[in-house]
């Protein structure tokens, strides 16, 4: 991604808009080949005050003022999330230890007068006790240090070495990164540029570290806090079934080493980087089949990241603007694909059954089928809207909007499937992904008009309608020709019997009953109930907080009722007319009366038994 880019120019032109100072620090050629590396110490006093310091030895190619800025937003997460708010006493010296004088000059960024030394040692203290795959956790027992919300770099874009000198605190033996070490001693890393940095999470403490072998690059398992109860050799066995199964789709590995970053705490999530993921797990997913699956799934979505988003990755998403918001209309298939294809390679590495397959399968159609905004958004909008709607989602997301995670794997499904078809079998979508690879990954990256041409070429047909109305229009999905060239139908709709329902969902907050979701097309929405109105009584009878399932089947479709709720300390009755709860009918089950060409079709896609 990135780090190979030849455009790295770009960030300091994004720049221009903002103030610069009088010797507005553009790269020459000749900085650009030889810029002095920033240096860091990393060190943690006190973690369990949930602090890291850094010190950061700074070249100020001889400018009496130099700019620093810490990214708002990390590549992956697509949210403004303002990491400089953890950042505090910023200070700056140059030679002998003189104090040099700093003054804070965006929400972001600090001007630092050199008083013309070649360096300058600026030191900070930043705070990290946000348990998440992209922000800082320090305590006693360990730490994750991302890039983004640690590290300040000179805000001039010159492409430049970032080194990293860890001191773990007291009692920690390692340091687990994809960075590559220096020598000198443990603890000693070196980015290329920035962009390697922000993309080489570090985790320190004492994790149990399991190694693996595939292709001659080594794999580490790095667990931190299995706490006797998660499998670690157990996944790090599986894991390796999966980069097995990922090499033999791709064809190569992309990187030197790897590392799974398997945080296990009760939080959730996976970020993918160059050669590395941070993944949340729970302590408990090695316990039940299902959510080992699950967990499997996730490490294979991010590994498939390597490949997919790392290095073949839209046109927009590369070189980063830390600053700004980046928008692009293809996550749909940097994260929709990729997670089509992550369960479909724990099937083929033989560690999911079809049946789970099929399963999760469903569970993404279901989810898009009954969400109202897919009539709203396009998933190529669904995309570039990341960052005001899928990362700040309310009560009315649902009726507004669609995950580019959910749509896009379904439409990655019906993409497969439309290609086998229209080739007889002969291709599928994994030759799109191999072909837009070898053509596209690298610096440049690839535009939604290029992928949908790839596509094309592959299936040695137009795919413009169904792109026009899949990927960037709202009509409602096909999937007939999909069915059909597997044999599979959906299963009748579960609930035959016509069930009462009002279209609303419940939360209990401190023992209230409250109205958490008015879905778009139901009951409850004509009636006019709202988010956050407290039901009280159906009738003249009180509904208690856990009640409300069991009291609603008391009625039947058609029933008219008053509901009392309370809406601001206000008693309120709403007329409402219960209506009949749609079947669940987006179940994806075999057809038994397949032909023996949809059984052979089936059984290339998703394996024999
Ligand atoms: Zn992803």
């Amino acid at each position: 991604m990135a780090a190979k880019s030849s455009l790295v120019l770009l960030p300091a032109l994004l720049l221009m808009t903002s103030p610069l100072p009088v010797d507005a620090q553009i790269p020459t050629a000749a900085s650009l080949r030889s810029a002095d590396a920033i240096r860091y110490t990393v060190s943690f006093p006190a973690p369990q005050t949930h602090y890291v310091e850094i010190t950061a030895a700074v070249p100020t190619g001889g400018r009496p003022e130099v700019e620093l800025m810490m990214a708002v937003w990390t590549p992956g997460s697509y949210l403004v999330r303002e990491f400089s708010r953890h950042v505090e006493g910023v200070t700056a010296s140059g030679p002998g230890g003189r104090a040099l004088t700093v003054e804070k000059s965006d929400k972001n960024r600090w001007k630092v007068a050199t008083g013309g030394g070649p360096t300058v040692s600026v030191s900070y203290r930043v705070y990290g006790r946000e348990m998440s795959v992209r922000t800082n956790w320090i305590e006693a027992g360990f730490a994750l240090i991302n890039g983004a919300p640690t590290f300040l770099t000179l805000a001039d874009g010159t492409r430049r070495p970032h080194e990293v000198v860890i001191t773990p605190a007291t009692g920690w033996r390692r340091s687990m990164t994809g960075l590559e070490t220096m020598s000198g001693g443990e603890h000693r890393y070196r980015a290329p540029d920035f962009d390697t940095l922000v993309d080489s999470p570090i985790l320190l403490g004492n994790p149990a570290v399991y190694e693996f072998t595939v292709d001659g690059k080594r794999h580490y398992l790095v667990n931190e806090g299995e706490g006797g109860v998660f499998e670690g050799a157990r996944a790090a066995k599986d894991l390796e079934a999966i980069v097995r199964e990922q090499q033999r789709f791709w064809g190569s590995l992309p990187y030197d080493k790897y590392l799974f970053l398997n945080v296990i705490t009760e939080a959730s999530g996976g970020l993918e980087h160059l050669n590395s993921t941070v993944l949340m797990t729970s302590r408990w997913a090695t316990r039940s089949r299902r959510s080992y699956v699950a967990w499997l799934e996730l490490a294979s979505h991010e590994l498939f990241h390597a490949w997919n988003v790392k290095r073949l990755r839209p046109v927009e998403l590369g070189p980063f603007d830390y600053e700004n918001e980046v928008h692009t209309r293809s996550l749909w298939m940097a994260e929709g694909v990729t997670d089509y294809y992550a369960d479909m390679l724990v099937r083929r590495a033989g560690l999911a059954t079809r049946e789970e397959i099929l399963d999760s399968l469903s569970t993404k159609i279901e989810e898009l089928q009954t969400t109202p905004g897919r009539t709203v958004q396009s998933a190529e909008l669904a995309s570039f809207d990341a960052w005001i709607k899928y990362y700040r989602p309310d009560e009315n997301s649902p009726n507004v909007s669609v995950s580019y995670y959910t749509k896009g794997a379904v439409v990655a499904f019906l993409l497969d499937a439309k290609i086998r078809d229209a080739t007889k079998g002969a291709r599928s979508l994994d030759d799109v992904m191999r072909a837009a690879y070898a053509k596209y990954a690298g610096p440049r990256g690839f535009t939604p008009d290029e992928f949908r041409q790839i596509a094309e070429s592959v299936a040695g047909t137009s795919l413009r309608a169904f792109w026009d109305g899949a990927i960037a229009g709202i009509s409602e999905l096909d999937y007939k020709e999909a069915l059909d060239t597997f044999g599979l139908r959906f299963r009748a709709g579960v609930s035959a019997a016509a069930r009462p329902w009002l279209g609303i969902t419940t939360r209990i907050d401190a023992g209230r009953l409250l109205v958490s979701q008015v879905r778009r097309d139901t009951p409850a929405l004509a009636a006019g109930l709202n988010v956050d109105d407290e039901i009280l009584a159906i009738d003249d009878f009180r509904v208690r907080a856990d009640g409300w399932d069991a009291r609603v089947q008391q009625y039947t479709p058609g029933d008219r009722v008053q509901i009392l709720i309370a809406r601001r300390d206000q008693l309120i009755r709403v007329p409402v007319t219960f209506g009949t709860e749609p079947p669940r009918e987006w179940r994806l089950e075999v057809n038994a009366a397949a032909t023996d060409a949809q059984k052979v079709r089936f059984a290339d896609w998703l394996g024999a038994q």
